[in-house]
């Protein structure tokens, strides 16, 4: 995304907005503002939060926010390449380049907002869907959004709402998965197991917390250094990951590796 921003800021601040759409009606969210106040403006460039990328307008009144999801590319055309016949999004610049959005598949997933700055600052201080619940379709979507460490992925409550650092530990435990495996990279039989440990586990710790049960009795794995791993009976190991301690089964997640720390402290050096 990063390398897609990059290489977007030159040719859309360019030239003003020629003529902006046609959108598919999937792809465009917002119908006001409408598309059409973008032309005759220029935009300052492109920035990214994530993997959405946002075009402010060099007035500083309109906010053009884009997400891609997995199927959506972005590319701009220089005046004269030839574009696709049914972009999902397009926008003409004055001159005759283009940007375009297209996607292909099935189901529509990307997004195309035109937001006032307020508008679009709320946007993206929104919380990510509810963990609880979540099914495998969504959450993989999720993990293919950002290549990240599990661990971090999961405790971003932009991403998913509702995991902290204890059951992020939880979880990755029941889904026998690596808290430094890279979202990105999971295979879908782990994404669905992720799925299931998510929903399971917050299920038990929902249930345990109604009955008062203790923190003791409602972890198996956070905070249980050396005690053994109530599947395998492997001594429960720590390691020390960014500014949290992330607690998992060396047996069941990490096929007998030891992680190394990574410490922000560390790494900041
Ligand atoms: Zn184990």
């Amino acid at each position: 995304m990063e390398a897609w921003r990059r290489g977007l800021t030159d040719p859309v601040s360019a030239f003003p907005v020629a003529k902006a759409g046609p959108a598919h009606i999937a792809t465009l969210k917002t119908f006001d503002p409408p598309l059409e106040t973008l032309e005759g403006r220029r935009f300052r460039g492109a920035e990214r939060r994530g993997k959405r990328l946002l075009f402010p307008t060099e007035d500083g009144e309109l906010v053009l926010l884009v997400h891609l999801m997995t199927a959506g590319r972005l590319k701009s055309l220089r005046a004269g390449e030839p574009a696709p016949k049914t972009p999902a999004f397009q926008l003409e610049f004055q001159g005759g380049a283009k940007l375009v959005l297209t996607e292909n598949a099935k189901k529509k997933r990307a997004g195309v907002w035109l937001l006032t700055p307020d508008a679009a600052a709320a946007e993206l201080a929104h919380l990510g869907p509810e963990a609880l619940g979540l099914d495998a379709e969504a959450l993989g979507e999720i993990l293919r959004s950002e290549s990240r460490r599990l661990h971090a992925l999961l405790r971003d409550q932009r991403l998913v709402a509702g995991v902290g650092r204890a059951w992020a530990n939880e979880i990755l435990h029941a889904a026998m998965l690596s808290p430094y495996a890279l979202s990105a990279d999971l295979a879908d039989p782990d994404v669905d197991r992720l799925a299931a440990a998510m929903d399971s586990e917050l299920r038990r710790g929902l249930a345990l917390r109604e009955s008062g049960a203790s923190d003791e009795r409602t972890y198996r794995v956070h905070r249980k250094l050396g005690r053994p791993c109530h599947v395998c009976g492997t001594p429960i190991a720590q390691v020390d990951f960014e500014e949290h301690t992330i607690f998992y089964c060396p047996d069941c997640q990490t096929g007998g590796r030891v992680l190394k720390d990574r410490r922000l402290s560390r790494l900041l050096r």
